[in-house]
């Protein structure tokens, strides 16, 4: 009846870096042998606010001390702390705030909200798009490799090109319910939106009533440079996703949408058992805290800009992509030999797309570490440390 003697095993559905960590402070990690890493993966861009940042432990301690479980249909003072703490940072037209467990969480709240406002099906993504793995979010993510296995998926969904402005102007229509977009693709390869591309879709999306979900799963909370990576275009989502940073670690996501679509919704209509929980409020609360108090938005822009004019010595100028603390570098090739050679001197990064060198590093990374990155990677790239 039971497993018994032999140990369950766990299913091997990520690449291994054949590393054991125990610890985190801030910007390293440390193995089982007391080796100190410097971490420009964060699990996969989430320790953006350092590991185990003091700050945010603290006060998900205390939290744990009070209480752990209440929810949505109890009032408690983190949550509303939190609302209070977000609303310092939201776009003002964003009223209303939904909280989750995961970033595809979110996005299938996302896509929800947008039907039940609008009343229509179809939705527009673009390629190299990546929104997450459950079936919604699945079916907008663009990777055939993700989707194929399984299929069928939402109906109703058409890809664009990213980028391309007549394809927005043609196929967004009065049967569009929304248009979700990274501003930055982060898993299809530290792609950024061109400022037109993004104003197409708000104008098209406008004039014919559909809503723009603006994913900032990856890019959002001071990543790209600015709290949210769509500030740096002036234009406005009606509904954000975001996740990953948002609770300095502490699985939490949250979706916030326009008044209108806010009140379009009934009870019952979306739930979530874990989703705005007490723990997770208290670190979303002490992260909003950490990105203003530290001016962590800012840091990431100088940071990010040290960061680019260095990679620029080494790679030519058109092979560096991203933006902020969101940076890779098109190497042309599988990054994955690369990223191996930087692990064996004590850096750990990853990959985007099929062929860019991907780096999300927390916001509080120096100079001196960066210095350190570029001698080795420029070491690796002119070929002395690959085996013969
Ligand atoms: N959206 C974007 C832009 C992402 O980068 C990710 C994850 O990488 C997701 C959604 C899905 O988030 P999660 O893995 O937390 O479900």
């Amino acid at each position: 009846m039971f497993l018994g003697d032999v140990l369950a095993k766990l299913l091997q559905l990520y690449p291994k870096y054949g590393l054991r960590i125990v610890r985190g402070y801030m910007q390293y990690v440390w193995d089982d042998k007391g080796n100190r890493y410097l971490d420009l993966h964060t699990g996969y861009g989430t320790a953006f606010l350092g590991h185990s940042n003091p700050k945010i432990v603290e006060k998900v301690y205390e939290q744990m001390r009070k209480i752990m479980v209440a929810s949505y249909s109890f009032d408690i003072d983190s949550r509303d702390e939190s609302i209070e703490a977000l609303s310092k940072i939201l776009p003002k037209k964003l009223e209303y705030v939904f909280f989750q467990n995961s970033g595809t969480e979110a996005v299938e709240a996302a896509l929800k909200f947008s039907r039940k406002y609008t009343g229509r099906k179809k939705f527009v993504a673009f390629t190299n798009s990546f929104h997450g793995r459950t079936m919604g979010s699945l079916s907008l993510t663009w990777n055939p490799k993700y989707r194929k296995p399984f299929e069928p998926l939402l109906k109703d969904v058409v890809f664009l090109r990213f980028n391309d402005v007549f394809g927005v102007e043609r196929f967004v229509d009065e049967e569009t319910a929304a248009v979700i977009v990274e501003v930055v693709q982060g898993e299809g390869g530290l792609n950024v939106a061109t400022k037109e591309f993004l104003k197409t879709i708000r104008e098209k999306c406008n004039e014919t009533g559909c809503t723009v979900i603006f994913d900032e799963v990856q890019t959002g909370f001071g990543r790209t440079g600015k709290i949210w990576a769509h500030q740096h275009y002036g234009i406005e989502p009606d509904i954000l996703v975001a996740g990953k940073a948002i609770g300095g670690g502490f699985p939490v996501s949250l979706v916030a949408v326009s008044s209108e679509i806010g009140e379009s919704l009934e009870p019952g209509e979306h739930g979530t058992t874990y989703g705005g929980n007490p723990v997770a409020c208290a670190a979303i609360s002490a992260s909003v805290n950490v990105l203003l108090k530290d001016n962590v938005a800012e840091k990431a822009r100088e940071t990010g800009k040290y960061f680019r004019e260095r990679l620029g010595k080494i790679v030519p100028k058109e092979k560096i992509k991203g933006l902020g603390l969101m940076l890779g570098i098109d190497l042309g090739e599988n990054p994955e030999l690369t990223i191996k050679l930087l692990l064996n001197e004590k850096i750990i990064s990853l990959k985007a797309g099929e062929t860019v060198l991907r780096f999300l590093p927390p916001y509080m990374i120096t100079r001196e570490d960066i210095n350190y990155v570029v001698k080795v990677l420029s070491n690796v790239l002119s070929g002395k440390n690959y085996p013969s």
